[in-house]
C-alpha cells in the first residue's frame, strides 16, 4: 500500500528547503536516508546559497541541480562547477569535508544521501562528477537515471549497494514502469503535482511504495511536473544520523562530532573554500561543555 507523508520546510545556508525524507517513522528508502529539495526563495533579491566546509561520514551525497550552478569544493582538493544534468556523487566513507556555493541566483534541484553499507562506510573518500548521463524515453515521460539501472539504461555513477535513482520528466498520460519487487521505492515530486499508482502527491510531499510491488504508474498531475523516483533494496541495518553524520552507534556520532570541533586533519582534511567552515551543533546526549 502506498503511503503519503509531508515534509518538514526549513533552510539551509540561506535556501529554501523541504526535506522529505528522514519522515516520520521512516528513516530510510532503500539505502536512500535524505532527502531535501532545494527550492529557489520567495523573496525578489535573495542571496545566492552558501554552505560553508562541513563534514560527513558514512554517506555518499548525490547532488542534482535542476535549475541554476553552484561550485563544489571538497578535502580531495575537488572543485567541481554543477550544472543541470550533470551529476555530483561524493562518498565520505570515514570522513570527508566539502562546501557548496551558488553560482546562479537561485537553484532548484535535490541532495540526497545514501547511507553506505558496513562493507564500506569505514573506508576511503572519493568524488565522482559525471556531466552526462543516459536518458530514456518513455511515453510520457523523459528520464535521467543517476544511479542504478532503471528501464533497460544504467547509470555510470558508482555506487556501494543496489540502488536507483531518477529523474522523470513527465508529460500528459500516465507511465507504466517495471519495479523490482525486492526494492522499496519513493516519489518525490519537484515541481507539480504527480499521480502515483491514482494516489495525488504535491510537491513538499512523499510517496512511499513498499517492497513487493512489481509496478508503478506515475502520471503528471499538471503539464511540466518533475519528480524523482528513489529505491533499492532495504538496508537491512539500523543506522543511526546526527546532523551530517550517518553511522551505527552514538558514540560513533560522538567521535566524529569530537573530531570535526577539534579539526582533526586527518579525518576532515581542509576544503579549497574561501566560506567559514560550519561549527557542529553539540549533541545533544552530551552533557553541556
Ligand atoms: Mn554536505
Amino acid at each position: 500500500m502506498i503511503e503519503l507523508r509531508e515534509g518538514r520546510h526549513g533552510s539551509v545556508g540561506g535556501l529554501d528547503i523541504v526535506r522529505v525524507l528522514p519522515t516520520k517513522g521512516r528513516r530510510t528508502v532503500g539505502p536512500w536516508c535524505f532527502v531535501d529539495l532545494m527550492l529557489p526563495p520567495d523573496a525578489t533579491d535573495p542571496d545566492p546559497m552558501e554552505v560553508g566546509p562541513h563534514p560527513h561520514i558514512g554517506l555518499s551525497t548525490v547532488t542534482w541541480i535542476m535549475e541554476g550552478e553552484a561550485i563544489h569544493s571538497d578535502s580531495l582538493g575537488t572543485i567541481q562547477p554543477i550544472r543541470p544534468g550533470q551529476l555530483n556523487l561524493m562518498t565520505a566513507g570515514h570522513g570527508i569535508a566539502h562546501a557548496e556555493l551558488a553560482t546562479s541566483r537561485t537553484i532548484l534541484g535535490v541532495q540526497m544521501w545514501l547511507a553506505q553499507p558496513e562493507d564500506t562506510r569505514h573506508g576511503g573518500r572519493a568524488f565522482q562528477h559525471v556531466p552526462e548521463l543516459p536518458v530514456f524515453e518513455q511515453p510520457g515521460c523523459t528520464g535521467s537515471v543517476l544511479v542504478g539501472q532503471f528501464a533497460g539504461v544504467t547509470s555510470p555513477a558508482s555506487v556501494d549497494s543496489a540502488t536507483v535513482g531518477v529523474d522523470l520528466d513527465l508529460r500528459k498520460g500516465a507511465t507504466q514502469f517495471v519495479a523490482d519487487p525486492g526494492f522499496e521505492y519513493c516519489v518525490v515530486p519537484v515541481t507539480g503535482p504527480v499521480l502515483v499508482s491514482g494516489h495525488r502527491v504535491d510537491p513538499g510531499w512523499v510517496a512511499l511504495v513498499p517492497e513487493g510491488t512489481s509496478d508503478i504508474s506515475i502520471e503528471a498531475g499538471n503539464v511540466g511536473s518533475r519528480c524523482m523516483l528513489l529505491g533499492g533494496s532495504p538496508l537491512g541495518e539500523r543506522i543511526q544520523m546526527w546532523w551530517n553524520f550517518v553511522a551505527r552507534t552514538r558514540d560513533e556520532l560522538t567521535e566524529a562530532f569530537r573530531d570535526w570541533e577539534r579539526g582533526n586533519d586527518d579525518r576532515f582534511p581542509g576544503v579549497p573554500s574561501t566560506i567559514p567552515r560550519i561549527d557542529a551543533p553539540r549533541p545533544p546526549w552530551l552533557a553541556p561543555g
